[in-house]
C-alpha cells in the first residue's frame, strides 16, 4: 500500500509517499481502508519530533481516518467487513490507504456522513466533547465562548455546544470564518483580532461574561479571558503555541478556574463515553465536521503548512 513515512523528524518536507507492505490484522484488531485521513495540528507537532508522543521511526502520522472495513482479526465483535467506520487512532497510522486499529478504535460511521467528513470527526470533536463535558462540566442553559471558533475543534466545540443547549459565541479571524462559525449555529460571532471585541462580548451576556470558555490561542488569550469570565467560571485550554502572563487576581476575583486538557490524558472508559455521544450527534445530524479543503495524500507535506497558517476554515483532509 501507499503510505506517508516520516524517517527523521523535521519540517513538512520529511513526509514522505512511499510503498509499504499492507498490514494485517492480528487477534482484536481491525483493518481499514482509508478514504480520508484528517489532518490535525498535533500532527505536525509530533512530525516535527518536538511533541509528547514521540513515535519510534519510520512511523506514518495520522490519528484520524474515515473508511470501511477491510478485514478482521480473531474475536473482534465490534465491527464487521464493509462496514463505514471513523477512527480515533491507530496502530499503523492513518496517512496511508490502509490503516491497522486496535478494535477499540473504530467507531460507527452513520450513512449520512461523507467519508471525508469522518476523517474530521475524532480528534476535533472528542476535544470539544471532553473540554466542554468532561472538564468544564458544562450544563445546558450556559453560555459558552469558543474563542477560535473557525477551525476543526471550533466548529465541532460549537455544533456541540448548540446542540446541547448552550448560548454560543464564537469567534473567528476573517470574514469567510466568521460566515462559518455562524453557520454552524453560534448566537453570536465575534473577530478575535477586532479591538474591542472582549467588551461586545460583555454587552452579549448582560455584563456577566460566558460560564465557560473553550480556548484554542491560550498563550494570546488567557490572561483576557479571566478578565472577562462570569463568576465560578471555568477556562479550559484546548490551544496553547507559547507562554503568557496572567494577573492571578482576575481569577480570585470570580472564583474562575482554569483547566488543562490534553486528549491523549483521557481515560478509555472517558472516550468510550465520548464516542458515544458523538456518535449520537452523528446519527441524529446535530454533528456535521466542516470540511474546507480535499488535498491527495501526496500532498501531506502542504496540509501541515496549511494547517499552522491563520484563516482557518473547518478541517484539511487528505484523500489516499
Ligand atoms: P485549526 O483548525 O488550525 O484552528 C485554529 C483556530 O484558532 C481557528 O479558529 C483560528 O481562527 C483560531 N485563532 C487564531 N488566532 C486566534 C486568536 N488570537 N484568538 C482566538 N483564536 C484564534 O486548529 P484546531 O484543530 O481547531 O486546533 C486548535 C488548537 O487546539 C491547536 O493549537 C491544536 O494544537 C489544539 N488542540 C489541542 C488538543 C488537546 O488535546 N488539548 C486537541 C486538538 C487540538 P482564525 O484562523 O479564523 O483566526
Amino acid at each position: 500500500m501507499k503510505a506517508i513515512r516520516v524517517h527523521e523528524f523535521g519540517g513538512p518536507e520529511v513526509l514522505r509517499l512511499e510503498d509499504v507492505p499492507d498490514p494485517r490484522p492480528g487477534a482484536g484488531q481491525v483493518l481499514v481502508r482509508v478514504r480520508a485521513a484528517g489532518v490535525n495540528p498535533v500532527d505536525t507537532y509530533i512530525r516535527g519530533g518536538g511533541h509528547a508522543v514521540r513515535p519510534q521511526l519510520p512511523f506514518t502520522p495520522g490519528l484520524d481516518a474515515a473508511g470501511t472495513v477491510e478485514a478482521v482479526g480473531e474475536g473482534v465483535e465490534r465491527v464487521r467487513v464493509g462496514d463505514r467506520v471513523y477512527t480515533a487512532g491507530s496502530l499503523s497510522g492513518a496517512y496511508a490507504e490502509l490503516a491497522l486499529c486496535d478494535e477499540a478504535q473504530v467507531y460507527a460511521l452513520p450513512e449520512r456522513i461523507s467519508f471525508a467528513e469522518g476523517a474530521g470527526v475524532s480528534t476535533p470533536y472528542a476535544t470539544a466533547y471532553r473540554a466542554l463535558f468532561q472538564r468544564a462540566h458544562g450544563v445546558a442553559g450556559e453560555t459558552v465562548l469558543v474563542h477560535g471558533a473557525s477551525g476543526g475543534v471550533g466548529t465541532a466545540a460549537v455544533q456541540i455546544a448548540r446542540a446541547a443547549g448552550f448560548t454560543v459565541i464564537g469567534t473567528g479571524g476573517t470574514d469567510e470564518g466568521r460566515r462559518l462559525v455562524a453557520e454552524q449555529g453560534a448566537q453570536y460571532v465575534l473577530d478575535h483580532h477586532a479591538p474591542g471585541y472582549l467588551d461586545e462580548l460583555t454587552k452579549l451576556t448582560g455584563g456577566r461574561g460566558p460560564d465557560v470558555i473553550l480556548e484554542m490561542l491560550a498563550n494570546v488569550n488567557l490572561n483576557k479571558d479571566l478578565g472577562v469570565i462570569a463568576k465560578g467560571g471555568r477556562v479550559v485550554v484546548i490551544g496553547s503555541r507559547g507562554a503568557v502572563e496572567i494577573n492571578p487576581r482576575l481569577a480570585m476575583a470570580r472564583d474562575a478556574t482554569v483547566l488543562g486538557m490534553m486528549l491523549f490524558n483521557a481515560s478509555p472508559r472517558e472516550l468510550e463515553s465520548v464516542h458515544a455521544g458523538l456518535v449520537a450527534g452523528l446519527e441524529a445530524g446535530t454533528l456535521r465536521p466542516v470540511v474546507g479543503r480535499e488535498l491527495p495524500i501526496a500532498s501531506a507535506a502542504r496540509a501541515h503548512e496549511e494547517v499552522l497558517k491563520p484563516g482557518a476554515y473547518g478541517k484539511i483532509v487528505l484523500i489516499p
